[in-house]
């Protein structure tokens, strides 16, 4: 199998020996020093301010965007969400679910966020913002210097879904003022999937511990309290959390974040020179490092059927669209354990497949 899909994405094979072990108890010391590394490490990745704090939830990346909105927001809060695909829709949805008032700001799809779309919402008594970094479901960077800019001017809460972007794009917590930052095993991280990480500034912090309890699982003043000890309240992903901690210290050795990135920028660049002079055209203005989106020259032709052929005649999987985009768009990730030669293999078959009769829509 060779997977380009975003998420799960292919795992280092140090990360799949660690799945091979048994799993231990884990209310332990030496549990308790994984996780408090785990911590160190993710914030000096982040470069989170000194008294930041993570916190690692058992779940997929959207618990933890439940969580991070449902604990840091009130009813008497007013959100500016960014809306330019599946991702912020959800982070609306999550919104609507607990009665936080919020307002979207609607991106086209694959689309960025400009500075005349922010103007309208300048002084306007709004209290927090939140983005997903990089829209996945279209392969967009939002610009975070223009939106860290328009919320330090109206003193907004800052809240980023970096679920795709950590590791894949720039990101700097400190720099850009964010106040919560979320991502998950799945995409750059290269582990299973059950396993979602948060960063919390001292002022998201304070917000936590001000506000009502509104779920039980998720209530995150109970991790603040249990992981300062290294601890969690509940039974974590354990085994994820080994690998993680692997995957961390592994990272840390070749020099940190920004060799990742240097990493994943590279595979978006290779693999987008050598689809030049295909019959295909990027999808998304100001693509991710973390994954390009691709339409297809032929419109006659279907992209999911693309993704189909791949999957069928080479084991090659892409990452289909769904919705309306299904037959229109399809993915090519840039995270996991993929090197020049997979990508090689990729753009032989993707050479082959658009030429076939068999992807008429
Ligand atoms: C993958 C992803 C998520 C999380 O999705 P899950 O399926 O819950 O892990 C959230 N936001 C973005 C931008 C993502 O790419």
């Amino acid at each position: 199998m060779l997977n380009f899909a975003v998420g799960p994405v292919m795992m280092g094979q140090s990360t799949l020996n660690i799945g091979l072990e048994q799993i231990p108890y884990f209310r332990t010391e030496n549990f308790s020093a994984v996780m408090k590394q785990n911590e160190r490490l993710f914030k000096s990745f982040l470069n989170a301010p000194e008294n930041a704090r993570a916190v690692f939830m058992t779940g997929s990346g959207t618990a933890s965007m439940e969580a991070a909105v449902i604990n840091t927001l009130t009813k008497n809060d007013r959100a500016l969400i960014v809306n330019g695909g599946s991702f912020g829709a959800r982070f609306c949805e999550i919104c609507s679910v607990y009665e936080i008032p919020y307002t979207q700001i609607n991106c086209d799809c694959g689309k960025t966020l400009t500075d005349a779309q922010l103007l309208p919402f300048e002084n306007k008594g709004y209290t927090a913002f939140i983005v997903n970094l990089c829209e996945t479901s279209t392969g967009v960077l939002y610009d975070l210097r223009l939106i860290s800019d328009f919320c330090k001017r109206n003193g907004l809460l800052l809240i980023v879904d970096a679920v795709s972007a950590f590791l894949c794009d720039s990101l700097d917590m400190s720099k850009r003022q964010i106040d919560v930052v979320i991502t998950g095993s799945q995409k750059a991280l290269a582990l299973a999937p059950g396993l979602s990480l948060m960063c919390f500034s001292q002022r998201a912090v304070d917000r936590i511990l001000a506000n009502e309890q509104k779920s039980f699982y998720f209530d995150l003043k109970k991790y603040l309290k249990d992981g300062e000890r290294g601890q969690t309240p509940f039974t974590p992903a354990v085994g994820i959390i080994l690998q993680l901690n692997n995957r961390f210290k592994e990272i840390e050795a070749k020099g940190g974040a920004a060799a990742e990135i240097a990493a994943a920028r590279h595979k978006a660049e290779y693999f987008r020179a050598a689809i030049k002079d295909l019959p295909l055209e990027i999808f998304s203005d100001n693509p991710s490092n973390a994954v390009t989106s691709l339409t297809l020259n032929d419109k006659s032709k279907s992209a999911y059927k693309l993704f189909e052929l791949l999957m069928n005649e080479y084991g090659i999987w892409l990452c289909p669209n769904g919705g309306d985009l299904k037959d229109k768009v399809f993915r090519v990730g840039h995270m996991g354990a993929l090197n020049d030669a997979d990508y090689d293999l990729l753009v032989d078959a993707l050479k082959k497949g658009l030429r076939s009769e068999k992807i008429k829509k």
